[in-house]
């Protein structure tokens, strides 16, 4: 099973939203800034989200594509 940490470095965000309108079961615009979901399909440890969803893998990636300032982040 692949598993992936998505990392998004908010102090970094310029709020734009492309993640959201990318990648919506992942990340959600809250007053400026972009945050990943509290969503249960994102096992959280401390600070740290953890994806194991093949889709949410896919979405993930495609919000690191589209982040202007490269702030999102998977390793
Ligand atoms: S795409 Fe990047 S800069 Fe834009 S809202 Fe999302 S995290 Fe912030």
């Amino acid at each position: 099973m692949t598993k992936i940490k998505v990392i998004q470095v908010q102090d970094e965000c310029i709020g734009c939203g492309a993640c959201e309108s990318t990648s919506p079961k992942l990340f959600e615009m809250r007053e400026t800034k972009a945050h990943l979901k509290n969503s249960h399909k994102i096992k959280w440890k401390g600070k740290d989200a953890f994806i194991t969803e093949t889709d949410l893998i896919t979405d993930a990636k495609e919000a690191v594509d589209v982040c202007p300032v490269t702030c999102i982040h998977i390793e």
